[in-house]
């Protein structure tokens, strides 16, 4: 009988990309993933370390397993990711009944691990200091048939203070532009029309090889590949942003008109503390040039309140920031004290209810925002690129969900029933904003590579679904 395997994802872009290649290795060993709600033979966990309660996740997940694995001796459980990085043997301390715990420089090694354990019936760990293969090489389940991650390079050679990132992943070691451009190729090749540019800090792609432009020739170099229709990079650094990546997406036909760029503190006190290495007159600025050079363009940025010595007028920066920035969107965060972060033990640690009360006031200040935004796009027209897992599909009323070119979900229905496929774009006229989302009516559809590439592995994973033998 196969066995079968399910991959539990947590945290960034970086895992999710990481966790395809997971299930790309498993799929390539002769496993099967499993069936939704089917308990799966193999049980991976691909874990994060960048807030507290992904501690508090993992190991609650793993002691529900317990009883399970109890019942099941032949069943495996690895935990990998950034918190095995970090905890490492601490895992199988806690939960001894965990087969493999490996690290995020050698998600090559599960197969062998898994095996390894399997036969000589003893938890293996393997954790690297230094990258073994860029995990972009490895075989890929890839989530979506249409959009793909690209990673572009690993690590990050910046410092912090509130940031555990650099010592879970190391240094940033960047991928060879050629090795990137062929992957990008092949995947449009398979139906791909949307990619990301995935890395800790993209603008400092070149930094291995001396070449400061590098990552702008990349954008550009993506924007001359045919039938690839989208391009998008996470995460940039205002620190390392210059103004030739800003020249290549307006030059570029298919970058899209969004930068989603971290800010995470309004004020310059925090920004120092923080060892951002830059300060707001330069985040602004950065903004400002990308929408004078598209001007249809949104930003979406990242921001921590509640760090360490952050005072009242601190947090007034970071709202006045954000009214001046006039954000599209920000991914808010409570400040999380990691253990072996700087951050961890500077004076001035501000108290949870604080930190709650500072949160909740930024998100509701930047929800006006984001509506006032999204209001000025009533009664334009967007292309949407129609998505799999993004809002409630109501196929009775062909309520449909997609992605803006500048990022935005949009909802929008059709009074038709010829409908188009997730890949698929389709011209929707905006009647509604919310701080979230557009709402409007679906308009003509035009029939993607993507589509077709989503109704062929739809296709192709049906009987898999459906729990039949399949030719995967
Ligand atoms: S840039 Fe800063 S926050 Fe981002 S991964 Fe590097 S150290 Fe962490």
């Amino acid at each position: 009988m196969t066995r079968t395997y399910t991959v539990n994802t947590y945290g960034c872009q970086m895992n999710v990309h990481d966790s395809e290649r997971i299930a790309g290795l498993l799929d390539e060993a002769g496993y099967l993933p499993a069936i939704v709600g089917e308990q799966a033979d193999i049980v991976v966990f691909n874990t994060c370390a960048v807030r507290e309660n992904a501690d508090k996740k993992l190991y609650g997940n793993l002691s529900f397993l317990a009883p399970v694995k109890k019942a099941n001796p032949a069943m495996q459980i690895a935990v990998g990711g950034c918190l095995a990085q970090k905890d490492q043997a601490i895992i199988l301390k806690k939960a001894p009944y965990v087969d493999v715990v490996f690290g995020t420089h050698n998600v090559g090694s599960l197969p062998v691990l898994l095996e390894r354990a399997r036969i000589e019936e003893e938890s293996q760990i393997e954790i690297l200091e230094s990258l073994e293969h860029f995990p972009s090489t490895l075989p890929a389940r890839r989530h979506s048939a249409f959009s793909a991650w690209v990673s572009v390079s690993v690590g990050c050679n910046n410092t912090c203070t509130f940031c555990i990132v650099p010592t879970l992943r190391g240094i940033e070691k960047d991928r060879p532009a050629t090795e990137i451009m062929k992957e990008v190729r092949a995947l449009v090749d398979q139906g791909v029309i949307e990619i990301t540019l995935l890395g800790q800090n993209v603008n400092a792609y070149g930094v291995d090889f001396g070449d400061r432009e590098a990552f702008a020739k990349l954008v550009k170099e993506c924007g001359n590949v045919e039938g690839l229709e989208r391009v998008r990079f996470m995460s940039p650094h205002p620190r390392d942003f210059t103004d030739d990546v800003i020249e290549a997406m307006a030059q570029s036909p298919n970058a899209m008109p969004h930068l989603h760029m971290p800010l995470q503190s309004g004020s310059n006190k925090v920004l120092q503390d923080m060892r951002r290495s830059y300060r707001t007159d330069r985040y602004l600025g950065i903004i400002e040039r990308v929408r004078a050079a598209i001007p249809h363009s949104q930003i979406t940025t990242d921001i921590i309140v509640g760090f360490p010595g952050e005072s009242e007028k601190d947090f007034q920066d970071t709202l006045d920031l954000c009214t001046q920035a006039r954000f599209s969107a920000a991914y808010t965060y409570q400040y999380s004290k990691r253990p072996g972060t700087p951050a961890a033990t500077m004076p001035d640690q501000i108290t949870p209810e604080v930190v709650g009360e500072r949160y909740t006031r930024l998100h509701a200040h930047q929800e006006a925002i984001s509506l006032s935004v999204n209001d000025e796009s009533i009664g334009q027209t967007m292309q949407v690129l129609v998505t799999e897992h993004e809002g409630r599909r109501d196929v009775a009323r062909s309520r449909m969900s997609g992605r803006t070119e500048d990022f935005r979900l949009a909802h929008f229905t059709f009074d038709t029933d010829d409908l188009p496929r997730p890949g698929d774009v389709v011209t929707v006229k905006i009647n509604e904003a919310a701080p979230h989302f557009l709402s409007g009516d679906g308009g003509a559809i035009r029939r993607t590579r993507g589509g077709d590439a989503f109704e062929a592995l739809t296709r192709q994973r049906e009987p898999l679904l459906l729990g039949m033998p399949t030719s995967r």
